[in-house]
């Protein structure tokens, strides 16, 4: 079988396979794995950084499932608390209750909820009404109404809107709630943070991406597979791949690139181009700043009604610090010494001890396609792996974060569209 494209998606599907017993030979344009969860060397400093900053959650079980056959789930720190700071920097914890890991969906968070500064009481019992809705709703029969949409019907203040749920959202689906589908905002807090502690936990990766796919070459061979690092793929169908060199012939194609690029290579005759058509975009901007003294306390922090949403510790003093901003699309036009300024603006004002930190190193990573965002219309047409009906070698098989695995674009909704396109073929 041939698969094009390493990122997550074409991993899990050529390693499914793998295991299966099936020969792969998997093509990938960059010398690296990981498409878009990956790292690179910055020419400014020699080390290896990632793209932007790339976070799991308990929930992301077939992702975990990945990192466990590639041997690195031990190089996942995960955090039960997650910090909210306001301007002046004044902070809520939010974690389940010590002792009641146990208990089910939002009510292991009940009483650091209750305590958190950032929500007025008002806000608070909204949201809670709120959140027993989402945790009794059919999601599928929200598909076609926006979150915000649902969230004004449910009759939510601005305040808390503006101050926890576009926040959470923004993050998670890559789009203002006035854009995702209430269906896909819904999933994040059912499988999320109303699943309980475990599942809302937050894992962030203690080594750069790449060095999670260290193993991913072995296991292909083993199987009689290989992996071709740097080969761009040209065209494909569904039995043969072009590269420059040479044109290959197999049993079944599995196309794992973004949903822009597999645009191009469907052929007319494929009903499924249609649905692709639907797909919409959204940036993500990365910011890595080191600074000459420590400015973050904790292992990340959510600034509440900041421009720059998280901030990641990237060393053991807080010197070192990633700032991600989702649904970005306000920042791409600013050069990397507005972003790094308007950054370093919001770290002063939300963390005031930092005030005075010099900045040693900024890089900014501005990706424009970062994600699709999965507006209602796009909800209603995410393909599946083969066209209904279709048998494999007939059609093009589909993989990638925006096939309909019911998940925003994540990791996991890329690893289990992998594993599907991989079931499609019999294993
Ligand atoms: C800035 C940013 C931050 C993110 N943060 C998070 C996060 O915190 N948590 C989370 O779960 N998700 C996050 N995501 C989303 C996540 O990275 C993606 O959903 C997921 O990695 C997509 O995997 P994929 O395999 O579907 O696609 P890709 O990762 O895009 O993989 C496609 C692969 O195909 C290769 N390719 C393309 N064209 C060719 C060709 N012609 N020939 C050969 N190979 C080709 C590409 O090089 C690439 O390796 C983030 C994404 C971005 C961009």
């Amino acid at each position: 079988m041939g698969v094009v494209g390493g990122g997550l998606a074409g991993l899990a599907c050529a390693l499914r396979l793998a295991r299966a017993g099936v020969k792969v030979t998997l093509f990938e344009q960059r010398r690296r794995l990981g498409g878009r969860a990956t790292s690179f060397v910055d020419q400014q400093s020699g080390e290896t950084i990632d793209n932007c900053q790339h976070v799991a959650l308990g929930c992301c079980d077939r992702y975990l499932a990945l990192l466990g056959q590639l041997g690195k789930l031990d190089c996942i720190a995960w955090h039960d608390r997650q910090w909210w700071v306001e301007e002046g920097g004044r902070t809520s914890v939010l974690e389940p209750m010590r002792g009641h890991r146990w208990l089910p969906g939002f009510a292991s968070h009940a009483a650091s909820f209750l305590r958190a500064s950032f929500l007025s009481v008002q806000d608070k019992a909204a949201i809670a009404t709120a959140m027993g809705q989402i945790a009794l709703v059919d999601r599928d029969s929200h598909r076609d109404v926006t979150f915000g949409d649902w969230l004004a019907q449910q009759n939510q203040p601005a305040s808390a809107i503006e101050r926890f749920w576009t926040p959470v959202i923004v993050s998670a689906c890559n789009g203002e709630v006035s854009r995702v589908a209430a269906s896909s905002a819904m999933h994040v807090f059912q499988d999320g943070l109303l699943a309980g502690a475990s599942a809302s936990r937050i894992g962030v990766p203690t080594v750069p991406l790449v060095a999670l796919y260290d193993a991913a070459e072995m296991l292909l061979t083993q199987a009689g597979g290989e992996l071709l690092l740097g080969e761009t793929v040209e065209a494909l169908t569904a039995t043969t791949v072009t590269t420059r060199a040479c044109e290959w012939a197999f049993d079944a194609v599995v196309c794992a690139v973004p949903v822009e690029k597999a645009r191009r290579w469907l052929p007319a005759s494929d009903v499924r181009l249609v649905q692709l058509a639907a797909a919409e975009h959204s940036p993500i901007l990365g910011v890595h700043v080191t600074f000459d003294r420590p400015v973050l306390q904790t292992p990340h922090a959510v600034l509440v009604c900041a421009g720059t949403q998280w901030l990641f510790r990237k060393d053991e003093r807080g010197c070192v610090v990633h700032a991600v901003i989702s649904a970005a699309d306000a920042w791409m036009g600013l050069s990397e010494e507005q972003i790094v300024a308007r950054v370093v603006d919001d770290v002063q004002r939300w963390m005031p001890s930092s005030r005075g930190a010099r900045v040693v190193r900024a890089r900014s990573v501005k990706e424009r396609m970062a994600t699709f965002v999965p507006t209602p219309r796009f909800e209603r047409s995410r393909p599946g792996a083969l066209p209904d009906g279709a048998r494999w070698g007939e059609a093009v098989v589909l993989a990638g974060d925006y096939c309909d695995t019911d998940w925003p674009a994540t990791m996991e909704g890329a690893v289990r569209s992998g594993e599907r396109a991989a079931r499609a073929l019999g294993c």
